[in-house]
């Protein structure tokens, strides 16, 4: 399965290391959006949830334990690593003293492979649909493996992107998705399709989902997008 590029948030007030952390993280097929102050981090969480965060100890205003103690205390946000750049070894004990709750801890200077070992990591850990296990909704399951989809134990037919579509729902249920971010994560930021294209295939994936009975699991959520649940 084609499943969308991950999402990388980089919070780090240095340009030169935002630099060289955008550079290798898009080298390694991860989406990556920037922020030089924990405030900036915070509205951007709320507006794209990341798929994992790297945090920068030291910024100007709400430094980076702040915002990883935030992030975490907040149940929508729990569930998205951190990783925890700092300048020295001491001060990632005074991290981990802290309890911030960062998933992961690395100190200044790194070596860029090792923190993108990390990276990766800590996203197999989040993201079970990449490593082919079956995503479970009501009755509803979907195996990333076999691309099978069945409902109420009866299979399901489906095309490839009313699949990656229902797989990005089930990722996250609950959670409201706009037509743009759709379009980024099922058929990727650098392609043209119109919003549009987004409504006729989440209609193909109501009806496919439809086709034995039970109730249309999808929400429409006026003004802002789809939601599944
Ligand atoms: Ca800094």
């Amino acid at each position: 399965m084609t499943q969308s590029r991950p999402n990388v948030l980089v919070v780090e007030d240095e340009p030169a290391q935002r630099e060289i952390l955008t550079y290798n993280l898009e080298a390694e097929g991860f989406r990556v959006a920037t922020a030089d102050n924990g405030e900036d981090a915070l509205i951007m969480v709320s507006e794209e949830m990341p798929d994992l965060i790297v945090l920068d100890w030291m910024l100007p205003n709400v430094s980076g334990i702040e915002v990883c103690r935030r992030l975490k205390t907040r149940s929508d946000t729990r569930a998205v690593p951190i990783i925890m750049l700092s300048a020295r070894s001491e001060e990632v004990d005074r991290v981990r003293g802290l309890e911030t709750g960062a998933d992961d801890y690395v100190v200044k200077p790194y070596s860029v492979v090792e923190l993108m070992a990390r990276v990766r990591t800590q996203l197999r850990r989040t993201r079970p649909a990449s490593q082919g296990e079956v995503l479970e909704f009501e009755d509803i399951s979907l195996d990333s493996d076999t691309h099978r989809v069945h409902r109420d134990g009866k299979l399901l037919k489906l095309g490839p992107t009313e699949f990656r579509l229902l797989a990005t729902f089930m990722e996250k249920p609950g959670r409201v998705w706009s037509r743009e971010q759709l379009l980024d994560r099922v058929w990727g930021r650098d392609i043209y399709v119109d919003t549009r294209t987004v409504d006729v295939h989440v209609g193909r994936l109501r009806k496919a989902l439809c086709v034995h009975g039970g109730s249309d699991p999808l929400r429409t959520v006026r003004g802002a997008g789809y939601a599944l649940g």
